[in-house]
């Protein structure tokens, strides 16, 4: 038997909590493998645009290259936004990035203090991870379509911080009083769907300024790992328009494009 949860996530308390409800779908499910997997899945079938899925336990929660992202019911929040951009947009470009600078957005709109983004697709809070972004796109219909996969620690059990390979963070930590999950969910909802009508007009572009400003490595002797090749040392001399990394290496500023990489610090 499962065991009832003290904070349990309700899509109808988070569609109540939303300023503009009919622009998302809200979708709370017990268990799933994955909520991106299940609106990739969606965005082929002509799933509507703004169809959120939040789970209370993934049982294979996915970041990039097929890392695994581990949460605990109840104390984790873990959801996926399918979002359809217009028909003749350019591929979405920096969206993990920009979609970093919603999540810090709401985070701060919520007291929660110190908040950085690590490139590409972190959150981090006192130098530890309190989440991770996974952006995946598809298109059809000569529209381009983003799955933005969330999640984001309220709470940390020692059993999955020990479990996790990194130190890790959680939102407890860095808020005077943390909400309920149904109002973090719609905080950051609201953040997102403001991100996206900025993204859809100025793309990456126009939220390279508030990156730059929570840029956890401004400076910083950093190093660039991609597997089968020497990692890259450099200074961190912040990201592009494209929301690409710029790598000062000393003989000249490199510019890393996400994907494959990741970034650790010397
Ligand atoms: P890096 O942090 O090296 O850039 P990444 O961006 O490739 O890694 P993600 O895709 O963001 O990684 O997420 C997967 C990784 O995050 C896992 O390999 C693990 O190290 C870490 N992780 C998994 N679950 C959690 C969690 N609940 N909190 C913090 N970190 C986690």
């Amino acid at each position: 038997m499962t065991k009832k949860l003290f904070d349990p996530l309700n899509a109808k308390m988070v569609s109540a909590a939303l300023d503009s409800p009919s622009r998302f779908h809200v979708e709370v499910l017990d268990s799933c493998e994955s909520t991106s997997t299940l609106l990739l899945d969606r965005a082929h079938k002509d799933g509507a645009s703004g169809s959120v899925v939040a789970c209370e336990r993934q049982t294979a929660g996915r970041g990039r290259r097929g890392r695994s992202w581990l949460s605990a019911p109840g104390d984790s929040l873990t959801f996926s936004l399918m979002w359809r951009f217009p028909v003749g947009m350019p591929p979405p470009t920096g969206l993990s990035l920009a979609a970093g600078v919603a999540v810090a957005r709401a985070l701060e709109g919520m007291e929660a203090a110190g908040v950085r983004l690590k490139w590409p697709n972190d959150i981090l809070a006192d130098g530890v991870k309190l989440g991770g972004i996974l952006v995946e796109t598809v298109s059809s219909g000569g529209r381009h379509i983003a799955v933005i996969g969330i999640g984001l620690n309220v709470r940390l059990s020692r059993e999955i911080a020990d479990a996790i390979d990194n130190e890790a963070g959680a939102l407890v930590s860095v808020m005077p009083y943390v909400p309920s999950r149904n109002l973090l969910l719609a905080n950051l909802l609201k953040a997102l769907a403001v991100m996206l009508d900025e993204f859809e007009h100025n793309g990456f572009a126009g939220f390279v300024e508030e990156w730059l400003a929570r840029n956890a490595h401004t400076g910083q002797l950093v190093s660039i790992h991609a597997e089968g090749a020497a990692p890259v040392e450099g200074r961190c001399a912040g990201v592009d328009a494209d929301g690409a990394l710029l790598l000062d290496t000393g003989s000249g500023v490199r510019r890393i494009v996400s994907g494959e990489v990741s970034l650790r610090n010397k």
